[in-house]
């Protein structure tokens, strides 16, 4: 349905419509009868219409599906409980014991949790390398290697990792591609365009936009994605219906919402960089940043997550976020309010200073995730807070 549409109509309508058919309403984001598995939409001497929260298949989960598969140029998705149990049902979808992960070790906090301590236990191997390092790739692999997973652009570094390259070790040894896309939203990366096989998404960020849902995504082909649901199902990972239907509502505006969080976070980070009390500034629509020709031939838009160093270290950034007005100090992202938090509290705090330091976090780091308020009123509250 929508064939040849763009991505503006495909945010508000993307998708076969299915379990819009008796809502009645052209807006379309009511919480469908039957979200929670009444016992009428059962076909009586079939297993027709059945419906039950934990199969992930309220009507207005599918509905999400079927619209971030369409944005995603994807054949199907699932959705599920949190980003988390995304990239968890994701990746043992594909892994069995004795097998091997190659993945990068600049990722969200949690996954890096998951993938170094909670596979072992399954006998998966795991290995991180530093994604930046294009040749390490190839070098770490094993015989048993089933699978690479990366994020990108990176939490909270903002370091954008060419895909490209990656896909074409992939593809010659007919394994997995898994990409952690929720910084970029697909409104400003399509990983499958790119050569990833699989793209997830903590949907609590962009898509939803609003800080009110905890939900992930997992998008890639049929059989593989029917593969995930039955994971998500016995793992318990399906979202909860009324989430389902929030995210709907909210992907609706997420191609403007993105477009504006773009706009903005362009400005902020020009500003910042003639700010001599910010040591440095993490946006790759910079020229000068590492990966701007990357993230330049790769993406859409350069996104709405940058990250500054103070000058002053972590006494500034404390006096930054005592002073901060219309930014929230919080840990979540993606939103159309902005957020800043420090990583150093959230999701690095389990490191040392050194070793934060080290993956490029060092104490002053602060993470800005920026919404849609005016870029004039966002640059004048830090400046206000930097005084
Ligand atoms: N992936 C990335 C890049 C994230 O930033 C996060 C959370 O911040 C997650 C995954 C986990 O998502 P959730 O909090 O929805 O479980």
């Amino acid at each position: 349905m929508f064939e040849g549409a763009g991505i503006d109509v495909l945010v508000v309508v993307g998708g076969s419509g299915k379990g819009h058919e008796d809502d009645g309403s052209a807006g379309g984001g009511d919480l469908a009868d039957g979200a929670c598995a009444g016992a009428t939409d059962q076909e009586i001497g079939t297993g027709d219409g059945l419906r039950y929260p934990r199969y992930g298949n309220s009507p207005n989960a599918e509905i999400v599906q079927e619209r971030v598969a369409a944005l995603e140029g994807a054949e199907s998705a699932v959705l599920l409980a949190s980003g988390m149990g995304a990239v968890a049902c994701a990746l043992l979808a594909l892994l069995r014991p004795g097998d091997h992960l190659l993945a990068s070790g600049a990722i969200y906090g949690g996954v890096s949790r998951l993938l170094g301590g909670e596979f072992a236990t399954f006998g998966i191997d795991v290995t991180l390398i530093d994604p930046t390092e294009t040749r390490v790739w190839r070098k770490r692999l094993r015989k048993t290697t089933r699978a690479i997973f990366l994020e990108t652009p990176i939490n909270p570094t903002c370091r954008v990792i060419d895909l490209r390259p990656v896909s074409y070790i992939t593809k010659e040894l007919g394994i997995a591609l898994v990409v952690d896309s929720t910084f970029a939203s697909p409104v400003n990366l399509r990983p499958l365009e790119h050569g990833a096989d699989v793209v997830i998404h903590s949907a609590t960020k962009y898509l939803n936009g609003h800080h009110d849902v905890l939900a992930g995504i997992v998008c890639g082909t049929a059989p593989y994605v029917e593969e995930v649901r039955q994971k998500m199902m016995v793992w318990g990972q399906a979202p909860d219906p009324f989430a389902a239907w929030l995210l709907e509502r909210g992907l609706k505006t997420l191609d403007i919402r993105v477009a504006r969080q773009n706009e903005n976070a362009m400005r902020i980070a020009e500003w910042c960089a003639t700010n001599s009390a910010i040591g440095k500034v993490h946006y790759s629509g910079l020229p000068d940043h590492p990966d701007h020709e990357v993230a330049k031939s790769m993406m859409d838009g350069f996104g709405g997550m940058m990250a500054i160093e103070l000058a002053g270290g972590a006494d500034a950034a404390t006096r930054f976020l005592e002073r901060i007005r219309i930014f929230r100090h919080a840990p979540s992202l993606g939103g159309v309010d902005s957020v800043v938090s420090e990583p150093r509290f959230t999701s690095h705090a389990h490191l040392s200073s050194a070793e934060r330091a080290r993956a490029g976090i060092p104490d002053g780091f602060l993470r800005l995730s920026v919404g849609i308020e005016s870029a004039k009123d966002l640059i004048a509250d830090i400046e206000q807070a930097l005084r």
